[in-house]
C-alpha cells in the first residue's frame, strides 16, 4: 500500500466512526483470521442488573441484602452497582464497611457489623474453603439462562446465591453476523463464569469461548488463538483487555471504554459497538487490496 492509501484510507476510516491511530493497523486488519473479543461492557452493556436472589434458610434476606450491598458500595465492578441498586430499590440502609478489599477476578471481602462478608464468584468460595454445592441446580439454571451467578457468605457461612445480567447490545449481532460475512471466526475472552458465557455465545453464534480467565489469562488465550488461527484481532473497553489489546496484532477498543484500553489500542471504533470491526476490516481490504 501506498503512503496515499492509507491516507485516503484512514480519512475514510474516519467518516464511517472507526479512528486508525496507527496506520499499520490498517494493512495487518485485512488478514485478520480471528477476532477476539471481551464480553463485559463490548458484547454486552456492561450494565447488569440484579435478577435473583436466593437465601439460605436461617438468613434473613434484607439483612444480607444489606451487607452484600454495603461491601459492593466501595467497588467499582459493574456487578457492584446492580448489587448496591437493588439494595437502594428496596430502601435498605447500609450499615458502616471496614477493612474493604477487591480480589481480582474473585469478588469482594470487608468487615460488616463485625461479620466478614464476602461476595464473589464460585472460585472465590472455594478459596474460601466454602461448598457452594448447595446452590449447584440454581447456578447453572441461572448460567444457563446467560446470567452470571454470584455467592454471598457472611460470618465465614454461606448465605446466598445472586445472579446479575447484563443485556446483550443491541447492534451485537449483526455486528457477528457481519464478522461472519467475511470469513472470520469469532472468539470470546471472558472472566465470566464458563456456564454464562456458553449461553450467551450460544446466542450470538460465538465460535470459540475462553471463559473463567484471571486478567492475566486474556493475554495468554490471545497468544494462544494467534499460534492457532494466525493473526488475532482483538476488541475490548477494559482496564483489564489492555495488555490484551496490546498482545493482540491489532487491538480495537470500542469508543466509549476507559481511557486505558482506547490508550492501549491500534483503533478506536467511536461507535461504542462492535459494528466498527467488521467495517474497519472491509476497509482494510478495499484499501490494501489483496481479498482473498
Ligand atoms: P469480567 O469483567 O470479565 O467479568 P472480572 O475479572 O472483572 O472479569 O471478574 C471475574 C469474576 O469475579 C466476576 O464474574 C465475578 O464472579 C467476580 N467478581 C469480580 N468483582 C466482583 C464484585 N465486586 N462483586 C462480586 N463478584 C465479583
Ligand atoms: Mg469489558
Amino acid at each position: 500500500a501506498t503512503p496515499t492509501s492509507i491516507m485516503v484510507g484512514t480519512g475514510r476510516g474516519a467518516e464511517l466512526g472507526v479512528l486508525f491511530r496507527k496506520g499499520e493497523a490498517l494493512q495487518l486488519l485485512k488478514d485478520a483470521k480471528v477476532v477476539a473479543v471481551d464480553k463485559t461492557g463490548t458484547l454486552t452493556e456492561g450494565r447488569p442488573a440484579l435478577t435473583d436472589l436466593q437465601i439460605e434458610p436461617g438468613m434473613e434476606r434484607a439483612r444480607v441484602l444489606a451487607l452484600v450491598a454495603a461491601v459492593e458500595a466501595k467497588s467499582e465492578h459493574p456487578i457492584a452497582r446492580a448489587i448496591v441498586e437493588a439494595a437502594e430499590a428496596e430502601g435498605l440502609t447500609l450499615p458502616l464497611v471496614s477493612a474493604f478489599e477487591s480480589v481480582t477476578g474473585r469478588g469482594v471481602t470487608a468487615t460488616v457489623d463485625g461479620e466478614a462478608v464476602q461476595i464473589g464468584s464460585d472460585r472465590y468460595m472455594g478459596e474460601l474453603g466454602l461448598d457452594v454445592g448447595v446452590f449447584a441446580a440454581a447456578a447453572g439454571r441461572m448460567g444457563d439462562e446467560g446470567k452470571t451467578p454470584l455467592y454471598a457468605a457472611i460470618g465465614g457461612r454461606l448465605a446466598a446465591i445472586i445472579a446479575v445480567a447484563d443485556p446483550i447490545k443491541a447492534s451485537t449481532p449483526a455486528a457477528i453476523a457481519a464478522l461472519h460475512g467475511l470469513g472470520l471466526k469469532v472468539a470470546m475472552i471472558t472472566g465470566d463464569n464458563r456456564r454464562t458465557a456458553a449461553a450467551i455465545a450460544r446466542q450470538l453464534g460465538i465460535d470459540e469461548v475462553v471463559a473463567e480467565v484471571l486478567p492475566d489469562g486474556k493475554v495468554e488465550a490471545v497468544r494462544r488463538l494467534k499460534g492457532e488461527h494466525g493473526r488475532v484481532a482483538f476488541v475490548g473497553d477494559g482496564i483489564n483487555d489492555a495488555p490484551a489489546l496490546a498482545e493482540s496484532d491489532v487491538g480495537l477498543a470500542v469508543g466509549n471504554g476507559t481511557d486505558i484500553a482506547i490508550e492501549a489500542a491500534d483503533v478506536v471504533l467511536m461507535s461504542g459497538s462492535l459494528k466498527g470491526v467488521a467495517t474497519a476490516i472491509a476497509l482494510s481490504r478495499a484499501t490494501i487490496g489483496n481479498i482473498r
